[in-house]
């Protein structure tokens, strides 16, 4: 407590200074916990202006010895579902067995009405309103590779300020499954009481992330339903080679409006962070999930170049044009404006934006 950190005194001059006092300030009382300093630092994480990517970047690398702690649990599943509601029966048993609660929204979709993360704060109204939680929808997305760089620092952000469960929900009808699979220790499928062949929205392929899928709404005249469909997806699973060979994935039974099965859901998430640690697949998962990302940034950051490359700006529609109508491969389109931009100097290329 009671760092004085930076003083606010009347510094003259160099902003730039002032700034890194004022990161520093920031990142100190998001370690101590305080909320609107959480807060403050989600949306400078989030914030797509240059200038904040920067002070993000400064902010990220003062909490980083503070983060690291959290499980991290994604969720994801069809609308309608009960994610939110399950987030919030989940949430308020977490917060009863002492967790501290993190839950970040994740909809690429929220500019084109969206509604379902929009209305965060109504979804979860209980649990937004509970000290133990910190609730955060976020509208990332708009830029390529927006909603995982975002989403990622937003993880940490919450770790350094002690949550330790972050969820990280998204809408199951976008690319983001996988974007945030990517960022998370463990990935749960919410799904409905219904067949897997009656499913709307939900992607192909998304079984085979999930290490734990709940059918959810398995009371009143739903649980025959409810069992019958978890029983077929555990049939299912089965024939999944599962990610991590020392966890084979279960289809369970909730009901995230009585609260049934949901206390057998914490403790899978116990025993799937105790299994893992214990085999060392943990600490393996982090570091590939590292350094995956560090190659994403990477060609994100070489792509957002490549477009501003003059070399590349004023040809490019024109080559798209051609390789859309078929009047030259996109073999031959990579290869031509790729020499264009490697015989360009790149200091000058740099400094044309
Ligand atoms: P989301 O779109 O996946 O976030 O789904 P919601 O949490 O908004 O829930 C969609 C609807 O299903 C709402 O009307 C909920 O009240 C209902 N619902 C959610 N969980 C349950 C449940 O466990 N049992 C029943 N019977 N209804 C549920």
């Amino acid at each position: 407590m009671g760092a004085p950190a930076g003083g606010g005194g009347a510094r003259s001059g160099a902003g730039r200074e002032l700034r890194t006092g004022a990161v520093d300030d920031l990142a100190a009382a998001v370690r101590r916990g305080e909320r609107r300093a959480l807060a403050r630092a989600v949306t400078l994480v989030e914030s797509a202006h240059p200038e904040h990517r920067r002070d993000a970047e400064a902010l990220i690398e003062a909490v980083l010895p503070s983060t690291g702690g959290a499980t991290r649990i994604g969720i994801t599943g069809p609308p309608g579902a009960g994610k939110s509601t399950f987030i919030e029966r989940f949430g308020l048993d977490g917060i009863a067995r002492g967790h501290r609660i993190a839950v970040l929204a994740v909809d690429p979709g929220s500019k084109r009405g969206g509604g379902a993360i929009l209305g965060d704060k109504t979804r979860m109204a209980e649990l937004s309103r509970n000290p133990a939680a910190f609730i955060r929808p976020s509208s990332a997305g708009v830029e390529r590779g927006g909603v995982a760089r975002h989403t990622r620092d937003a993880i940490l952000v919450c770790e350094a300020a002690g949550f330790g469960i972050v969820l990280v929900e998204t809408v199951g009808a976008g690319q983001s499954e996988t974007a945030v699979a990517d960022m998370v220790d463990m990935f749960v499928l919410i799904l409905p009481p219904a067949a897997g062949d009656e499913l709307q929205g939900l992607k192909r392929g998304i079984i085979e992330l999930a290490d734990l899928v709940l059918i959810n709404k398995a009371d009143g005249t739903l649980l025959d339903h409810a069992r019958r469909a978890a029983a077929d997806y555990a049939g299912a699973l089965r024939l999944i080679r599962p990610a991590v060979p020392e966890w084979q994935v279960a289809a369970r039974t909730v009901s995230a409006l009585t609260g049934d099965g949901i206390d057998a859901v914490w403790d899978e998430v116990a025993r799937f962070r105790t299994t893992l640690e214990a085999s060392g697949a943990w600490q393996l998962h982090r570091g590939e999930q590292a350094r995956a990302a560090l190659w994403a940034e990477i060609e994100g950051g070489l792509i957002e170049r490549f477009h501003a490359m003059p070399a590349v700006a004023h040809r490019l529609a024109a080559i798209e044009r051609e390789v859309t109508m078929g009047a030259r491969t996109p073999a031959a389109a990579a290869r031509l404006l790729l020499k264009a931009v490697l015989a360009a100097p790149l200091d000058k290329a740099d400094r044309k934006p």
